[in-house]
């Protein structure tokens, strides 16, 4: 059972812990970013620590929408 990115729909890898593609990633944070929060997921995955997905969850609600915002605005571009 493939996930699917939040963004654009797009199969996301199964290791992945966001449910979010490399693409929409990188528009969102940057390549060096994007690239580095992969790492630091995988790691806390392999860890059995899930913690780090469920606080920027309960703690930022507005992240999504802001993300959502800023995925709108670069398709504009
Ligand atoms: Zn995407």
């Amino acid at each position: 059972m493939a996930s699917k990115c939040v963004y654009c729909r797009r199969e996301v890898p199964m290791e992945r812990t966001m449910q979010i593609c490399d693409c929409c990633g990188v528009k969102v944070w940057g390549e060096k970013m994007f690239k580095a929060i992969l790492a630091g997921t995988d790691c806390e995955k392999e860890k059995g620590n899930m913690e780090l997905g469920r606080v920027s969850e309960s703690n930022d609600p507005g992240s999504i929408q802001e993300l959502h915002k800023k995925i709108n605005q670069s398709h504009l571009l």
